[in-house]
C-alpha cells in the first residue's frame, strides 16, 4: 500500500515525499505542475501529472495504485493573488478538495492529511495562537483553507473519512545538502527574497513597515523548517492509521522573529551586508503571528529539529547557492 502525495512537486510536498521515502513508505506523487517542478521529485517515485479537479484522472490513479492514505498539498497559495482571483482560489482549493473526497470515497480511502495554514486565524486574538482560538481569515486564501477544514469536518461526521488538518506558520529552509528547496515564481516570501540580495539577484530588501507595535517595529512571524513540517505529516498519517480521531494542529516553532531579526541573522549566515530600506506596510499583515504547537508535540509526538533561526537560514542558503535559478536548469 502507498501514500498519495497530491501537490507532491511543490515546496512542502517534495520535502514530504523525501521524508516518507526515508521513513520506508511507498509513495505515489501527483501534481498539475502549475507551480510545482518534476525535478523536485526523485525519479523513482511514480508520478501522475493531473489536476485535483479532474475526477476521471483521480479515479484512474486510484484504480491503478493501492493507496491507503492521502496527503493533500495541491492548492494555489499566494495571498495577494487570492485577493485578485477569488474564483480561481475557490475552484482550485475548495472545489478541488471536494472532487478529491468524492474520488476517495468511491475507492474506500478514508485517511487524509490536509495542508492548512495559519492564514485561517486572521488577526490573532491571543499570542501564541491556540487551535481553539477563533478563525477569522483576512484574505481569500485563508478563507479557502478554512472552508476546506469545514468540508473535511462535515464529511467526517457523515462518513468514515478521517482527517488531520495541519495549520502551518511560516514554512522556510530546505533539505540539508541542497538538492531540493523553495522555488516560487514570483517569490513573495521573506527569507528567499533576503537571500536574493547576496546572490546578486536583488539590490536590497524592502522591509514592509517599521511602525508595528513590536520591539523593533517590524512584523514578527514564526519560522518553521520545511523538514520539520514534513515529519509532522508522517506523524499525522501514523496518528490516523492508529485509528485516532480527526483533528486540527498548529505547526510552528513557538518562537517569534521580527523581519529585522531575520535580516540580521541572514547577514551573519551569508557574510553579506544585505542592504535594506523601509517600505510601506503590506496590506493585511498582522503585527505578530506565533503558534503554540504544544498540541502537535503532545498528541502527534512531533519533535521539531530546527530550533535555531541561523540553522534554518543556512539550509535555505545552501539550496539557493547551489540552485540560483531554482529548478529552471533542471526542468
Ligand atoms: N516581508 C518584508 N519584505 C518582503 C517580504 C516579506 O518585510 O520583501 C515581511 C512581511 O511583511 C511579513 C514577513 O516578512 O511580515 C513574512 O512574510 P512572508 O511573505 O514570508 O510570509 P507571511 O507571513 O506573509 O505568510
Amino acid at each position: 500500500m502507498a501514500i498519495l502525495v497530491l501537490g507532491g512537486a511543490g515546496y512542502i510536498g517534495s520535502h514530504t515525499v523525501l521524508a516518507l521515502l526515508q521513513a520506508g513508505h511507498k509513495v505515489v506523487a501527483a501534481d498539475n505542475l502549475t507551480t510545482g517542478y518534476r525535478a523536485a521529485l526523485p525519479p523513482q517515485v511514480p508520478f501522475y501529472q493531473l489536476d485535483v479537479r479532474n475526477r476521471a484522472a483521480l479515479d484512474k490513479l486510484f484504480d491503478v495504485e493501492q493507496i491507503e492514505g492521502v496527503i493533500h498539498f495541491a492548492a494555489l497559495s499566494l495571498v495577494g493573488e487570492s485577493m485578485q482571483q477569488p474564483l480561481s482560489y475557490y475552484d482550485n482549493n475548495l472545489h478541488g478538495t471536494m472532487v478529491l473526497l468524492q474520488a476517495m470515497q468511491a475507492h474506500n480511502i478514508h485517511n487524509i492529511v490536509f495542508s492548512s495554514s495559519a492564514a485561517v486565524y486572521g488577526e490573532p486574538e491571543n499570542v501564541p495562537i491556540l487551535e481553539t482560538d477563533s478563525a477569522n481569515p483576512t484574505n481569500c486564501y485563508g478563507e479557502t483553507k478554512l472552508a476546506i477544514e469545514k468540508l473535511l469536518f462535515w464529511t467526517s461526521q457523515a462518513s468514515n473519512l478521517r482527517y488531520v488538518a495541519l495549520r502551518y506558520f511560516n514554512a522556510c529552509g530546505a533539505q540539508p545538502g541542497g538538492q531540493i528547496g523553495e522555488a516560487h515564481q514570483p517569490e513573495t516570501h521573506l527569507i528567499p527574497l533576503i537571500l536574493q540580495v547576496p546572490l546578486g539577484q536583488r539590490q536590497k530588501l524592502a522591509i514592509y513597515g517599521d511602525d508595528y507595535p513590536t520591539p523593533d517595529g517590524t512584523c514578527i512571524r514564526d519560522y518553521v523548517h520545511v523538514c520539520d513540517l514534513a515529519q509532522a505529516h508522517i506523524l499525522a498519517l501514523n496518528y490516523l492509521m492508529q485509528g485516532k480521531q480527526s483533528d486540527v494542529f498548529n505547526l510552528g516553532s513557538g518562537q517569534g522573529f521580527s523581519v529585522q531579526q531575520v535580516l540580521d541573522c541572514a547577514r551573519q549566515v551569508t557574510g553579506h551586508p544585505i542592504p535594506a530600506e523601509i517600505a510601506p506596510r503590506r496590506p493585511g499583515d498582522p503585527a505578530r503571528l506565533v503558534a503554540s504547537s504544544a498540541k502537535a508535540i503532545q498528541q502527534l509526538g512531533w519533535q521539531p529539529q530546527f530550533s535555531q533561526l541561523a540553522d534554518i537560514i543556512e539550509t535555505a542558503w545552501q539550496w539557493h547557492c547551489s540552485h540560483p535559478n531554482g529548478y529552471a536548469e533542471h526542468s
